[in-house]
């Protein structure tokens, strides 16, 4: 089914996002992750391509899992360090297993990333433009609640932001956040300048110390005083910790339904038991 449809007839959506293994022999695990994280029941279900060094040849093989597993895949699909040939191969790919959504991203620049004579894609708007010609896709965008670290201002990341929807991203989903304030501006701003899809809002669940320091440099999102001081005094006792992060990503989650956001999308780190006990936490808010 496509994402906008399921968007569109639900009341709520509560999304999972997976990233495949890194190599072959985890394939396997991963797969029993996602069924896993199936029998939570979410909205549909995200997998990553080619983020934090895993291979992207693996998502297609994910998203396969997560259909197969009665829930609606999503798959995510860079373009900056590709070629039009390959894109075209992985959209071929996607189409003939039935995966009727993808998430057009560009993907970080690589350190040292020289853009060759003949760049085809620079944007992801470039991305979605082709993905478009190339067959009846549900294309979904990213977007910057904190704003993109590359962008000079909120003014100028929402522009192009609007452009991307013009374009033809049906939803857009966020960067992670902390701070529901953040979230609510920008999704108030988007709506003032005419960018009317679903924006999706995207939870980050922190279970571990570590986790959020390296989270917080990828993502440049702000952190609020309560965050850091749940950190300060659970941040050496794993189980503590856990608890506590998978506590705070539920109440950012019921503040931001109260507030009107409905669509909900949950960075697991493919931890079913944490996306499970988020689910269990809002049972009766999704099903009443
Ligand atoms: P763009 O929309 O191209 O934006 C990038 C920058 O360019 C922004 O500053 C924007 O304002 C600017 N810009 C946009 N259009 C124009 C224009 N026409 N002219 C000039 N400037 C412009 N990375 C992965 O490698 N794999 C993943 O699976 C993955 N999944 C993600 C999922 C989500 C929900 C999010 C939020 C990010 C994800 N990323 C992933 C990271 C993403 O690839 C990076 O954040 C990347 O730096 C930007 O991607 P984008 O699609 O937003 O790019």
């Amino acid at each position: 089914m496509k994402i906008s449809e399921i968007l569109q007839k639900s009341r709520v959506t509560v999304s999972f996002e997976v990233f495949p293994p890194k190599q072959w022999d985890k394939i396997e695990s991963t797969k029993t992750v996602v069924r896993e994280m199936c029998d939570a029941k979410p909205s549909f279900m995200s997998v990553t391509y080619g983020a934090a060094g895993t291979q992207s040849g693996f998502t297609t093989e994910i998203a396969n899992e997560i259909k197969n597993s009665g829930v609606a895949p999503l798959s995510h699909l860079t373009c900056l360090t590709s070629t039009r040939d390959k894109i075209h191969h992985v959209v071929n790919e996607l189409q003939e297993n039935g995966i009727e959504n993808i998430l057009a991203l560009r993907g970080d620049i690589p350190e040292g990333f020289v853009f060759p004579d003949k760049q085809y894609f620079e944007h992801a708007y470039q991305l979605i433009n082709e993905i478009k010609e190339m067959g009846d896709f549900c294309i979904g965008g990213a977007c910057y609640p904190e704003i993109h670290p590359e962008s000079r201002d909120r003014v100028e990341d929402i522009g192009y932001l609007k452009y991307k929807v013009d374009c033809g991203a049906q939803f857009l989903t966020s960067q992670m956040f902390f701070d529901n304030d953040k979230f609510l501006n920008f999704y108030e701003m988007c709506r003032i300048k005419g960018i009317n899809v679903p924006i999706i809002a995207g939870i980050m669940p922190i279970t571990n110390a570590k986790q959020i320091m390296r989270s917080i440099e990828l993502s440049n999102c702000s952190v609020p005083k309560k965050f850091y001081r749940i950190m300060e005094r659970f941040g050496d006792d794993p189980k503590s910790m856990k608890q506590a992060g998978i506590i705070y990503a539920t109440e950012q989650i019921i503040d931001l339904m109260a507030n009107g956001v409905n669509n909900i999308h949950i960075y697991t780190m493919n931890k079913p038991d944490v996306a499970a006990a988020i689910m269990n936490g809002l049972s009766d808010i999704i099903d009443g």
